[in-house]
Formats: structure tokens, sequence, C-alpha cells
């Protein structure tokens, strides 16, 4: 009997026609598919369940990955030939509008929770793209348009339910495991199967944001970055140095060529938007101004879909004012429409955390840095690669890592993920919790040696 044979024998019985050999590869993937097609795929709705598809890995030796909405840049949630257990099931939510608690399922996506707690006028910040699932965002520590408010959407995090390597199923939290409490915010899908998540909510309704575009110049960028780092925390931003997208306000003849973008979000008060977000609008000379109190899911339509593309990303933190015009000049020659240089300036209430206090240790840096090319099949991964990796080098982005921005399946990445004491402190929890390594489809922790400590 093949390894596969033995994972169908186990799970048949418990999921029937959830478990799915031979998937289509649209199925699982999010990006466009690439060889990576599991054999089979476990479809759980309860965490009883997922405990057993946990215990069929485990006891088989099956190549593994655990997957939500499949939105990992370097693809983690699928493995080729093996079992994915995929959580798409278990996406509901639930909102507690009194204690002031959002609960997650494990499957459940940024948009859907946010529309729910709308309806109550409070929001949990996530990250700009309504798609990304709550859990896969979480564990590596989720930067978006209510991070300088609110922090990382790991410091808004309350409590989980996690099942372990052993197919136990626990809850944790500041009181409960507190040692594996600290390692899931920052540590990736390294601990567990997570298949619910609390979180804080805050009071967010109608919020005062969008894009202003301007014409592509330094200076500019240089003006919105010290804006963003000078705004105060209810001004949260993100500035995309990219080609004019084909949109009805932007004259057709600027179209594909290069503008710097600001996504802004002031989610204080209203009356005290239009002061905090002058600086922004006199950064430069703007083409569009579409900031306006709008809801505050509307955020999430900003940002254009990239299902079905294939995307090549790299990312690091630390932007230089002085690469603003190499940046845009990059921008005028990638061989893709689709090409961005993405930057996230952090600050407000993301740095006010102890850098230990959980594993997302990079707190301290003013700005999040990325390089992204979505690759239409006229391009072909291979330039859309190499312009990724010549921007990259120009830019200077290179050493410490966001782990959810990490675009390669590389086992190095780990290192540039988690300073050497994250690392350590990391590798300790992860032997005690899954000293077999079962959870590596991910930027992978090693468990500590057992003479280690
Ligand atoms: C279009 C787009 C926009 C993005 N925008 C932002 C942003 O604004 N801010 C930000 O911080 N990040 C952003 N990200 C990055 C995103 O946070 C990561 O890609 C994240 O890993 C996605 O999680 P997922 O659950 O959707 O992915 P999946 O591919 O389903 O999972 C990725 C990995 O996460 C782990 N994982 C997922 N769910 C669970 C679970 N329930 N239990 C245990 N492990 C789990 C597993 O290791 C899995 O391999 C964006 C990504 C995309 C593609």
């Amino acid at each position: 009997m093949t390894v596969l044979d033995d994972v169908s024998r186990r799970l048949a019985p418990v999921l029937g026609e959830r478990l799915i050999a031979n998937p289509a590869p649209d199925s699982v993937h999010f990006f466009a598919p690439d060889d990576r097609v599991p054999a089979l795929v476990a479809r759980p709705v309860d965490a009883r369940e997922v405990a057993a598809v946990v215990a069929a890995a485990a006891e088989t030796g099956v190549p593994f990955a655990v997957r939500s909405t499949g939105h990992s840049y370097a693809r983690h949630g699928v493995v080729a030939d093996g079992l994915v257990l995929d959580l798409q099931l278990m996406n509901g939510v639930h909102i507690d509008a009194e204690r002031r608690v959002g609960t997650a399922a494990g499957g459940a996506t940024a948009g859907a929770y946010t529309t729910a707690a709308h309806e109550h006028g409070l929001a949990t910040g996530f990250g700009d793209t309504g798609s990304v699932g709550v859990a896969g965002l979480t564990l590596g520590g989720g930067i978006g348009y209510l991070s300088r408010r609110d922090g990382l959407t790991i410091d808004n995090l309350l409590a989980a339910e996690v099942v372990l390597a052993d197919s136990t199923i626990v809850r944790v939290s500041e009181q409960e495991q507190p040692d594996l409490f600290w390692a899931l915010r920052g540590g990736g899908g390294n601990l567990g199967v997570v298949t619910s998540l609390e979180l804080q909510l805050r009071e967010t309704n109608v919020i005062t944001g969008g894009l202003l575009i301007f014409e592509p110049s330094a200076a500019t960028v240089a003006a919105l970055l010290s804006a963003a780092t000078q705004a105060p925390d209810e001004v949260s931003t993100m500035i995309n140095i990219m080609k004019a997208p084909p949109v009805p306000f932007l004259p057709s003849e600027r179209h594909g060529t290069p503008i710097v973008m600001a996504l802004v979000c002031h989610s204080g008060r209203p009356e005290e938007a239009e002061a905090a977000l002058a600086p922004f609008r006199g950064a430069g000379s703007l083409l569009a101004d579409l900031v306006r109190p709008q809801p505050y899911p509307a955020m999430f339509g900003a940002a254009p879909s990239q299902a079905g593309m294939q995307s090549t990303i790299r990312a690091g933190f630390g932007f230089d004012k002085a690469r603003a015009e190499t940046a845009i000049e990059l921008i005028r020659t990638a061989p893709t429409v689709a090409a961005v240089v993405n930057l996230r300036p952090m600050g407000g209430a993301i740095a006010r955390v102890p850098a230990d206090a959980t594993a997302f240790a990079h707190r301290h840096h003013e700005v999040m840095t990325g390089v992204g090319a979505l690759d239409p099949a006229a391009v072909g991964p291979d330039r859309s690669r190499d312009w990724v990796t010549e921007a990259a080098d120009k830019l200077g982005i290179t050493g410490p890592k966001y782990v959810n921005f990490v675009g390669e399946n590389d086992p190095d990445a780990v290192r540039d993920a988690y300073p050497e004491p994250t690392l350590r402190r990391l590798a300790e929890v992860k032997r005690t919790y899954d000293p077999g390594n079962l959870f590596r489809s991910n930027v992978n922790v090693e468990p500590a040696a057992a003479d280690a400590r």
C-alpha cells in the first residue's frame, strides 16, 4: 500500500467526499497554478476533523501542508504529490459587539470578518486585501490600514484554538500556554493548525481614506514618507511606485506610465482628517484625489485582485530616499505593466510593543519595502523574476524580511525572517510542540536540538 493509499484509508471514513483525490490545480492555488499539485486535499469542518487529518499526516509521513486561502507568495499552502489540509470550509466569523471580540475560523477571510464587524461599527486591522486569510496573515504579523493606530494584527490577538502536532486541541492565550502564544504571534504556521482566532475589535466605522495619485517624482516619494512618519497614529499609509492602471479617473495617455500612488486611511475623528491628511495631499503634483469619507471595508477595494496571476516578490525593510529616482526609473522600464515598488511606513503603535513581546521582531524599522511583479502570461515568469531581483538589488532590499512577504520557497529565508534570539526562542517552542517538524511547509523553524538549552 502506498503512503497516499494509507492516508485515504484513514481519512475517507472521517471526511467522506471532503477528501479529494487529484484536485483541480486552481482549487488549491490562489495565484496561477504551478507544478506543485497535491495528490490529496482534506477539507475538514471542525477542530476534531482537523485533528484526524493531522494524526494521519503525522502517522504516515506523507508530504503535508496547511492552507487557508492560498495567498502565500512562496506557495507554502500547497505541496506536490502530498496531502493539503485545506481550511476553506472553516470560514465562519462571529462578532461579539458587546465584548468587542471577533472570532474567525481558521479559513476565514479578512474581508468576511471586516464586513461582519462593520455592521457593528467595529474593526480589527488586517492588511490591504479582503481575500487574504485571517489566520495566515495573523500568524506572520499582519500589517495594514489600522496598524499605526492599533498595532499589528498579532497585537490584537487575544486567544487561539490550535491543533498540535500530536493532534491534541488546545486553547492558547497570554494565560494559557504563554510560550506557544508568544510563538504564534509571528512564528507563521510552524506551531500547529489554528482552527479559530479571537481578536480585539475597536470602534472603526467611517474612515477618511482612498487613493492619492501623483506625478512620478523622487521629491514626492520623500515627502510622502516624511508625512507618513510624522502623521498621527490614526493615519496608516501605503505608497506604491507603479505604472498607472487603465482606470477612468486617469487620462488614457497616462495609462502604463509611472505614477506615485499613496493609499491613505485616517481612522481617527472625521473632523481631524483634513488637517492630518494635508501633508499627504501637498506631497506633489496630484493627478487624482479619491480620498473621502467611506466605510472602512471599502479600503479593501483599492488594490487590484491578484487571483490567478503569477506573482514574484522580494521584500525587506528600510528605504533610502536617495534611491526614489532609481525606483521610478525601474518602474518605467519594467517588463510588465503590473510592477510595483511598495513602501509601508511603520511606527506608531507597531513600534510601541517591545521587540521581544512577540515572534515578530522587526518593529523598530520605519518602513517595510517590497518589489513585486504580477506576470500576465505575455511576459513570462523568468523576465519578471529577473526584473524583481535587479530592482531589489538596486534599491538595496536585502537582509531582514517580514515572514509573510517571503517570496521564495527558500530554506535560508528563516534567518532573514527572525533575528537570532527570536529564532532560538522559536526553535525551543517548536521542540516542545512539534518536535518531529510535522509543520514544515512554511518559513521553517527547525526544532531546537535536545541539548540546546
Ligand atoms: C494579494 C495579497 C495581499 C497581501 N496583503 C498583505 C497585507 O496588506 N499585509 C500583510 O501583513 N500581509 C499581506 N499579504 C501576505 C499574507 O499575509 C500572506 O501571504 C499570508 O501567508 C496569507 O495567508 P493565507 O492564509 O491566505 O495563505 P495560505 O497560502 O493559505 O497559507 C500560508 C501559510 O500560512 C500558514 N497557515 C495559514 N493558515 C493557517 C492556519 N489556520 N493554521 C496554521 N497555519 C496556517 C501555513 O503555514 C501556510 O502554509 C498579502 C498577500 C497577498 C497575496
